[in-house]
């Protein structure tokens, strides 16, 4: 078999207007222009495999474009050897960056889409089989009403992001659900908050038994994220701005980390995944794939690891932000119950609709410059200053410490 074509497909997947599911946009919400490009690999033999980047998708459609020449003639089961070819290929443009992990990403996903589907098994089994046949997901929320949505679905884990009153905001959920939902916090690793505020914020929070504390500092800086770990007592995850295994190999190696979370889109595919698990393995590290901001390939991509790994901890699913996440794909996984059934079909199992992405033209690429109307920041608003400034109402984010 030997690869013919390499096409790219990028849409506007849009803001989201609606994290609770109930058709009417969030208050005050002015953030992401949110682009998903998926990528798909044609072969000789008729088979075609689908993949997912993330990262920085306008910049990342173009990535692809440069390194299709190198895909043409290859036989698509050399997964390993192709991912080589092409890390060494991008060299030149720095070997670690999102842009070049995040094109190599959608090929990886493809050829394993591809694989399976020659061998009519899917993906799963190709990554060693299933340890278990459905996957646990949690959903977000910003308020006990949305939390308490989640819970009558039969959902058992939410998150709530956000360093506005996190302690606040955690202990009115916590009086809401109750005890047996998991709670887990992202800060989102403003650049703002200092290390000590999120050391202060994590103990706080302590007494409300986190699933974990996500990004409590900007996990760039890794000493930071050491002096958070070494001094909160709730399991510390981070993972989602990295990519490649040499991206997360300290936090892992150093066990800064407790859950890992590997981006879906920019971490460098399915092979790096699978490769990244066993590093975090060795370390007592559980796997929590980053996909909210992802499209459903993606998360198709998510669950086939997390069926395959023993340290999967628990599947990112936002099922209410954007409406086309779901017109896109064929078929869609429900979540039953709190879980998601590991698909049986081949490979993937999953395909893109090309003219659900063609109605949704990409346009944007940031969120900065541009107007609300564009799903930018609004000047002045919250939003911008959480994001941008220095600091913000410190006394809104530390009321409770
Ligand atoms: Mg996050």
């Amino acid at each position: 078999m030997k690869i013919t074509e390499v096409k790219t497909f990028l849409m506007m997947a849009g803001a989201p207007p609606d994290s609770d599911g109930d058709g009417t946009p969030r208050a005050g919400h002015s953030w992401t222009t949110r682009n998903w490009l998926f990528v798909k690999v044609y072969t000789d033999e008729g088979i075609t495999g689908i993949g997912e980047c993330s990262g920085w998708p306008r910049v990342i459609e173009t990535a692809v474009k440069d390194i299709t020449p190198l895909l043409i003639g290859e036989d698509p089961a050399d997964i390993e050897r192709i991912w080589q070819k092409l890390l060494v290929s991008t060299m030149g443009n720095g070997m670690t960056g999102v842009v070049g992990s995040g094109a190599m990403n959608g090929v990886d996903m493809a050829l394993w889409d591809i694989k399976g589907k020659a061998l009519n098994t899917p993906v799963w089994n190709l990554l060693g089989g299933k340890m278990r046949d459905k996957i646990r997901m949690y959903g977000h929320a910003k308020s006990p009403e949305q939390a308490l949505k989640l819970k009558e679905m039969g959902i058992t884990a939410v998150k709530t992001g956000g360093v506005v009153n996190p302690v606040d905001q955690v202990e009115e959920i916590r009086k809401a659900v109750g005890d047996e939902m998991d709670i887990m916090v992202d800060a989102h690793g403003p650049p703002w908050f200092t290390t000590k505020d999120a050391i202060m914020v994590g103990k706080a929070l302590e007494q409300f038994n986190l699933l974990f504390y996500e990004d409590p500092v900007a996990p760039e800086n890794i000493e930071a994220l050491a002096r958070v770990q070494d001094n909160v007592d709730i399991p510390i995850a981070a993972g989602e701005r990295h990519s490649h295994i040499w991206g997360v190999k300290e936090i892992i190696e150093r066990e800064i980390v407790d859950v890992i979370q590997p981006d879906t889109g920019r971490i460098g595919g399915i092979s790096q995944m699978k490769k990244l698990a066993a590093l975090a393995e060795a370390h007592g590290i559980m796997v929590a794939p980053h996909s909210g901001s992802l499209g459903p390939i993606a998360e198709y991509a998510a669950i086939h690891v997390l069926a395959a790994i023993p340290n999967g901890l628990i599947l990112e699913r936002v099922e209410f932000d954007v409406p086309v996440r779901y017109e896109l794909v064929l078929p869609h996984i429900p979540t039953v119950d709190g879980y998601v059934q590991v698909p049986d079909r081949p490979g993937l199992g999953v395909d893109i609709d090309e003219d659900v992405v063609a109605a949704h033209p990409s346009h944007g690429n940031t969120t900065l410059p541009g107007t609300p109307e564009d799903g930018a920041y609004e000047a002045g608003t919250f939003d911008e200053h959480l994001y941008i400034q220095q600091r913000f109402r410190r006394q809104r984010t530390m009321r409770k410490i």
